[in-house]
């Protein structure tokens, strides 16, 4: 696992590689945006961390050219603002997950282990499974043993985010901002929604499968009991 790593206060970004090479990755750093940029296109790297204040080229930019040129690799945006117009921005231009400074070394560790996770499958995979339930991506079905539902656009992403995400809690707001998008009017009560319509197919299936809520937060997509 390669980390590239784009951030120009010298200090935290040594601190980043540290931590990176102590935890097994190999890491790189550039000291700004356009040097940054030349070493995301290589395409060698499994996740950016990525600043937004940068010289030469903001990481927005950054972010934007890397995606217009086709490279979907995770990016990790990394900021001192915590404004949520930040974020917005952040998210529109691609980022995978937005962090605010001073971040917590783990939760910077965690949110990387889950991007580099979730990719492979993301790319490669035509099939989720998972204790016998499967997604089928190209037919837009959930099976279990003989029996096959078709999905619907959002029952489909959804699920896919519960299957990649399972055993962990995903909470309705993630949900609603991957599924419907920041600038949606959607509200937490869409997920609950087609959370319903995702359990009703489950219960149709009799899949050993359940997506359990997890009260004030969201939900979790688990083995059921029996
Ligand atoms: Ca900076």
């Amino acid at each position: 696992m390669r980390v590239l790593v784009i951030e120009d206060e010298t200090r935290l970004a040594s601190t980043l590689q540290d931590l990176l090479e102590l935890n097994g990755y190999a890491a790189d750093v550039c000291h700004d945006g356009e040097a940054g940029l030349d070493n995301a296109l290589t395409a060698i790297y499994d996740v950016i961390i990525l600043d937004v204040m940068l010289p030469k080229m903001d990481g927005f930019t950054v972010l934007r050219r890397l995606r217009a040129a086709e490279n979907a690799v995770p990016v990790l945006m990394l900021t001192a603002r915590s404004e949520i117009s930040d974020k917005v921005q952040g998210l529109d231009c691609g980022a995978d997950y937005y962090l605010t400074k001073p971040f917590d070394p783990k939760e910077l560790l965690a949110c990387i282990r889950a991007l580099t996770r979730r990719q492979p499958e993301l790319r490669n995979t035509d099939v989720l499974e998972f204790n016998g339930l499967r997604l089928e991506k190209n037919a837009f079905t959930l099976s279990y043993e003989d029996r096959s539902v078709r999905l619907s656009r959002k029952e489909f992403d959804l699920m896919e985010l519960l299957l990649l995400n399972r055993n962990l809690v995903l909470t309705k707001e993630s949900l609603l901002v991957k599924i419907w998008g920041y600038e949606s009017e959607a509200e937490d009560n869409n997920v609950e929604v087609y959370i319903s319509f995702l359990r009703k197919k489950l219960t149709h299936l009799r899949a050993n499968v359940r997506i359990r809520t997890i009260r004030m937060v969201g939900y979790c997509l688990e083995a059921a009991e029996d």
